[in-house]
Formats: structure tokens, sequence, C-alpha cells
């Protein structure tokens, strides 16, 4: 099925659910004939929410006083490493604000540490880093780098994502550094931003192609109070505002598998929160190959607040581990086995 931007922006349109249907069928035929049927987990460390920035959806923004903030230490990081390693996962992903307290030096020491002791892929997640830090960490053995363009519509990104004085680059010319340092590079955005249109989401999704990204992370916007866009609101609502909601969440699953067959595509946290029995897995069942179980220390857990009520911030690893597991299974699909790697032609 080849989609235009009209097309596209056609099923994000449709309500019915009767007729998306049709959707989610073509999307799990297009998912099972490119990237087959294995569910590869990969194990979310959260390794600070210190952050520099002041994005105006996250809930760690620099201005965000009420949050108590930590970073773990080399050797909590190499413990979490451990544990994915005991549960079978191929991948660890080091996600945390841009935090000026991780340096360079620091981060490569980490990497090469977690690299040398459980021969994991690494995927890292630590915001807009100079490409001296990402070429550093690159050569120590940091195989994928992932950093959301959060929406294609660019005034509506300077609204939302103030830059740097220092740092103009966007995010886009950090996504090709990526790509020509030899990374594989994952993507997205967020659904139901306010201000966001059925048109620009339908651009979103054309543009993951054209970006020819290995990694492509939906999920739905959501409120968190200590942020500028809930305590300064728009006085007038936008006309077709995309709604920030699951099913609107798994539309965008959907076509992002058809558009980018090859691609890794995760049934994010951020869709189970807003359904915690069912989002991952209908998400695995319309498109998405990748689940991320959290093995953050579980102290630090709901430190990490980019959004509220966040799935599987009291779980233990292991207790969750073995549920998904089981439902994984329970929907004839299998536990991805070793790395995991991007496809991507
Ligand atoms: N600092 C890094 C990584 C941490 S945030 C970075 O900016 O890339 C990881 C992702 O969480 C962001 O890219 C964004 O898409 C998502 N996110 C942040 N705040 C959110 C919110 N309020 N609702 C939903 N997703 C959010």
């Amino acid at each position: 099925m080849k989609l235009g931007k009209k097309e596209i922006e056609g099923w994000l349109r449709i309500e019915d659910l009767e007729a998306l249907k049709e959707l989610w069928a073509k999307a799990d035929e297009v998912r099972r004939e490119n990237v087959g049927d294995e569910v590869h987990l990969r194990g979310l460390i959260e390794i600070s929410n210190h952050c520099s920035r002041v994005c105006h959806y996250c809930g760690i923004n620099a201005q965000n006083g009420k949050l108590s903030r930590y970073r773990l230490t080399l050797k909590e990081i190499l413990d979490s490493a451990r544990l994915a390693k005991r549960l079978g996962y191929g991948t660890v992903v080091l996600q945390s604000g841009e935090d000026p307290g991780i340096s360079r030096e620091w981060m490569r020491e980490a990497v090469t540490a977690i690299k040398d002791e459980t021969e994991l892929a690494i995927t890292l997640s630590l915001g807009e880093r100079p490409t001296e830090d990402l070429l550093l960490w690159k050569q120590a053995g940091a195989d994928r780098y992932l950093l959301k363009f959060e929406t294609s519509d660019t005034d509506l990104y300077r609204r939302i994502h103030p830059p740097l004085p220092h740092r103009p680059l966007d995010r886009l010319d950090i996504l090709r550094t990526l790509h020509n340092l030899g990374y594989e590079v994952g993507s997205g955005v967020m659904i139901g931003i306010p201000g966001q249109t059925y048109e620009s989401l339908a651009s979103d999704i054309e543009l993951f192609c054209r970006l020819n990204l290995d990694m492509i992370g939906v999920g739905p916007y959501l409120p968190h109070p200590d942020t500028v866009l809930v305590r300064q609101p728009e006085k007038t609502p936008t006309p077709g505002q995309v709604p920030n909601t699951e099913l609107m969440t798994y539309k965008v699953v959907a076509l992002t598998r058809i558009i980018c067959p090859w691609s890794n595509i995760p049934a994010t946290t951020a869709l189970a929160s807003l359904n915690p029995d069912e989002g991952r897995i209908l998400g695995l069942q319309r498109g998405a190959n990748v689940v991320m179980p959290n093995l953050t220390p579980s102290r630090y857990r709901a430190q990490y607040e980019i959004y509220p009520a966040k799935a599987c911030v009291s779980e233990s690893s292991a207790v969750f581990d073995a549920t998904l597991k089981q439902r994984i299974l329970s929907i004839g699909r299998q536990i991805g086995r070793g790395p995991g790697s991007s496809r991507s032609p």
C-alpha cells in the first residue's frame, strides 16, 4: 500500500472502528513480512533527570523546581545492564535529560564498561550533544542514538522547544550527523501536542520515510502540570487540532509501519500509560515490534517524570518481564533474540 500525504491524513481522520480494522490488518501484515514475528526487548535505563533545557512539554525541564534530581553512578548503570543481560534482552537504552553533568569522558567510560562486560547493543538518548561527544561514544561502542524531532512543523517546534543561544543546530541536522557517524538512528514525534494539526502529523509520517530512520518512536503527548504548555495554554484551540488519544497513537503506529516497513517501532511507555493493560499488546498488533521495559533502579523511577502517571513506575522489572513475555507469546509472537538491529536496506 503506497500512501501519499493526503491518504495518510485521510486515515488519521477516520474514527470508525470497523473501517480502521483494514488499517490494523495491513500494518500487521507489513510488519510480519518485513521484520517478522520477533518482539525485541530493549532495557531502558533512565540514567539522569538533570536537564538544562526548558522544553515546554517535558516534566523534567530545568524550570521544574519541584523535582528532586538524580544521576546514576557507573555501578548502578552497570547493575541495570547486567539485569538486562540476565533477562535475555539484546539492547540497553541509556536515556537522560540534557545533562551537562554527563561529561563526554564519563559517558565513554560507561559505554566501554557495558560493552566490555555484557556485549549488549547500546542505544543512547541523551538529547542534543555536540558532534565530538557523539563521535567519541560511537568509537567507544555505542550502536544507536534516539533523538525525536517531536514535530515537523518548524513554527510549532520553535514554540515548544526553545533553542540554546550558543547551539542553533536543529534536531534534523543532528540526525544527519548521527547517520554519517555510523549510528543506527531513531527519531519520532509526540501525538496531539497543542497546536499540532492533522496535516502536520501527516507530514511527520512522510518525513520518517524521507529520513530513512532505523527506529521510529511515537507516543501521545501527555500534559505535565509543571510545564509551560499546561501553565500558559493557548487561549484559542487550534482548528484541526489532533487529539492526544490512544486511538490516534495506534493510527500513527500503523501508518508508520506501512510507510517504513523495515524500521524498528516500539509500542511506547507513553501509549501504555493511556492503557496499562492493553496498550503495548495492541501496539504490537498494529505495527510495532519492540518493547522497552524499564530497568531503572526502582527508587529513581518516579523522579524521571517526563509526563505524569507513567506506566511501570512501581512494578518490579522481574515481574513486569515475566508478564510481558507471557503476553507476547500469547498473541503468537516470539521473544526477539540477539541485538535486533535495523534491517533497513
Ligand atoms: N532529553 C532527551 C531524552 C528524554 S525525553 C531528548 O530530549 O531527546 C524523551 C522523549 O520523551 C522526548 O523526545 C519526547 O518525545 C517524550 N516526552 C517528553 N515529554 C513528554 C510529554 N509530556 N508527553 C509525552 N511524551 C513526552
